[in-house]
């Protein structure tokens, strides 16, 4: 059912509404929405397999982004969905987990009976091997719920892996897939925010390890022969994810405000590269 060799990266871009703070001072808004794949900062045009507008619906994003990735990991492929994007520019709302818990339960409620399906969500920080313990001693459906999502650091990166195995109770056949939810650590630049000493360091660790995962999306993007995993402790853990049988999805959140227009328009460009 799994072709190895069949890989698809896309990227899409969301804006979220103007905050309160930004409306009190009276921000320009600033996207100019002039397709369903293109949007304009002052002019300047930027392209994306889908992009989304500040009225767009929780659901209706889910639907776009992940619903298809979702289904593929249940058909046994690797999916990975990032957010990537500045502090406060709409991440961690993006990627809200319970989403996916929603749909992993009415699968599991649809494959009842015929199926036995089993799936952690699990914190990138939990040891492997425990987890993997976990999942081969169950004979009944477990689920590991997330907390505290939205209190992680936004200098940090957050990632959840979900893995699902299933087996069809007459066959006995086998599938697994896992899916990486990666809600990545703001990615702006470290001049404006005038960092010092170990913060600054922190700073520059996180842009590098950015980037270097820009550069694996855009040379997996372009099927390039030399993809440069090794250059970041994270496109190392996400390798057997990221290339081959995989799923990919780069989410480019962004703020609409005038006041951030530098900013975004930086962060547009790094999923445009990623293209
Ligand atoms: P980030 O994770 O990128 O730092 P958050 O996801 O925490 O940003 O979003 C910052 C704030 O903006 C939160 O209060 C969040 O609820 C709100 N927000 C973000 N995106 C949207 C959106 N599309 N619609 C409504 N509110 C949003
Ligand atoms: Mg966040």
């Amino acid at each position: 059912m799994v072709d190895p060799a069949e890989c698809t990266i896309k990227v899409m871009c969301r804006f979220r509404p103007l905050n309160k703070s930004e409306v009190e001072r009276g921000d320009k808004y600033i996207p100019k929405f002039t397709g369903e794949d293109q949007v304009s900062i002052s002019g300047k045009p930027f392209m994306f397999d889908r992009v989304f507008g500040s009225n767009t619906t929780q659901e209706q994003m889910y639907k776009a982004s992940a619903q298809k990735i979702v289904k593929d990991v249940l058909d046994g492929y690797n999916g990975t969905i990032f957010a990537f994007g500045q502090t406060s520019s709409g991440k961690t709302h993006t990627m809200e987990v319970s989403y996916f818990e929603i749909y992993l339960d009415r699968i599991k409620d649809l494959l009842d009976g015929m199926y036995y399906v089993l799936w952690h969500i699990v914190p990138w920080f939990s040891v492997p091997d425990e987890v993997m313990d976990t999942i081969d001693e169950g004979k009944s459906n477990r689920h590991v719920a997330v907390t505290n999502m939205n209190e992680h650091s936004s200098r940090s990166h957050s990632i959840f892996q979900i893995n699902v195995k299933q087996e069809n109770t007459a066959t006995e056949q086998k599938l697994s897939g896992k899916l990486y939810l990666v809600d990545l650590a703001g990615s702006e630049k470290v001049g404006k925010t005038g960092a010092e000493g170990a913060v600054l360091e922190e700073a520059k660790n996180i842009n590098k390890s950015l980037s270097a995962l820009g550069n694996v999306i855009s040379a997996l993007a372009e099927g390039s022969t030399y993809v440069p995993y090794r250059d970041s402790k994270m496109t190392r853990i996400l390798q057997d994810s990221l290339g081959g049988n995989c799923r990919t999805t780069m989410v480019i959140c962004a703020s609409p405000s005038a006041y951030n227009e530098a900013e975004t328009k930086s962060t547009l460009m790094f999923g445009q590269r990623a293209k």
